[in-house]
């Protein structure tokens, strides 16, 4: 589950203890049922802000990052205590993007987290705010909850906000919008929210939620998106009742490789397909050649993460590229065996292999991230 600053602390007032209290008890009372609650909480910068006695919210990267810390130990003592009380230990994960980008770290981190859930001690994860620069950052804890859903396989990603869910217009112009009960993470609807089509709906997040829920539905996760403020809402959405919108997973499930390639979220660069290679990929499943590629961009290095877009520009695939954009650039159009005498040497014969591509859905903009 994921809190949103907005329902962990009061703008101004800091950390919303009673609310922390009540999540702490209706985790309690769901884990003695059997079930596994990984929580992923924001606050750590409302809170940091308060504490130092700034009126409103820095511009300046290093004083948020000065807030994070400062504000982030009274994110988890809040924490603590709350669960203290149940008699239940608390642990922090503060993670940045390499922590998925870098598979090692993401092994790493997966099987520290696995460790403390046997142990029965409740993870309390938040981006590492005060080292992570504007390039290593994930960005927002509904896509770093995302990326947590996936790494430890969750069934769901409960993201808990100050809205009731996604509408299916603005509700604040149109007086009869209706919510979205329940929905398919490649329904149209939802495209238009997240592409920004609709008015406003985007405002409040609404945006990120949604890519969110595509990122942990490659995964096979279900998300819901609810309101935080509700009474007994983990509670109830256990018991089945309905609550917020339910953006349901109906991709095809992906390898743990392939999810793991998914959260490259850092984009270096794209290569241009011609229709046979867009066909080798789309259809059969085989790897990138330099022959089918017409176009390199983006400056990158062997091993970066770049996306594979048709001719008519639609994104298509992320893949680990085998060759740097400069050497890309002078051995695209060849066949695989004409590599060597443009570069003088050969890594592999393919851009891409297929072990290290997978496709998107259209829906999926890695751009917008
Ligand atoms: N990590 C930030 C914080 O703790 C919040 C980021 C977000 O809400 O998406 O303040």
């Amino acid at each position: 589950m994921k809190l949103g600053s907005s329902v962990v602390t009061d703008n101004g007032e800091g950390i919303h203890n009673g609310v922390i209290d009540d999540y702490a008890k209706q985790i309690q009372i769901l884990s003695k049922a059997g079930h596994e609650i990984i929580i992923v909480s924001s606050g750590a910068i409302a809170e940091g802000i308060r504490r130092l006695g700034w009126v409103k919210r820095p511009n300046h990267i290093n004083q948020l990052q000065a807030a994070a810390a400062a504000g982030q130990v009274g994110l988890i003592r809040a924490y603590e205590s709350a669960f203290e009380k149940l008699g239940r230990l608390t642990a922090q994960i503060l993670l940045t993007h390499e922590d998925f980008s870098d598979r090692k770290r993401y092994i790493n981190s997966k099987s520290t987290m696995l460790s403390l859930l046997k142990n029965s001690v409740i993870l309390v994860i938040n981006e590492n705010d005060t080292v992570a620069t504007e390039e290593i950052k994930v960005g927002d804890n509904d896509t770093l909850a995302a990326l947590v859903a996936n790494q430890l396989a969750a069934d769901f990603l409960i993201i808990l906000t100050d809205k009731s869910g996604v509408y299916d217009a603005d509700p604040d112009l149109v007086p009869n919008a209706r919510l979205i009960e329940e929905v398919f993470v490649s329904d149209e609807r939802l495209l238009k929210v997240s592409s920004g089509n609709t008015s406003k709906l985007g405002v409040g997040g609404m945006v990120t939620k949604i890519r969110a829920a595509k990122i942990a539905a490659s995964g096979g996760t279900n998300t819901i998106i609810t309101n935080g403020f509700e009474k007994d809402i983990l509670i109830r959405f256990f018991e089945g009742k309905k609550i917020g919108t339910l953006i349901k997973a109906d991709l095809p499930t992906l390898s743990a490789r392939k999810q793991w390639l998914l959260s490259q979220l850092k984009i270096k660069g794209s290569y241009v397909l011609d229709e046979g290679a867009e066909k080798a990929i789309n259809e059969h499943g085989k790897s990138l050649l330099p022959i089918g590629v017409t176009e390199v961009n983006g400056d990158f290095d062997r091993g970066d993460a770049v996306l594979c877009i048709s001719i008519k520009r639609k994104e298509m695939a992320i893949g680990l590229t085998n060759y740097s954009s400069a050497d890309a650039k002078k051995i695209i159009g060849q066949t695989s065996s004409g590599i060597e005498s443009m570069i003088g040497y050969i890594e592999e014969p393919e851009l891409i292999h297929r072990d290290n591509l997978t496709l998107t859905d259209s829906n999926f903009s890695f751009e917008k991230m």
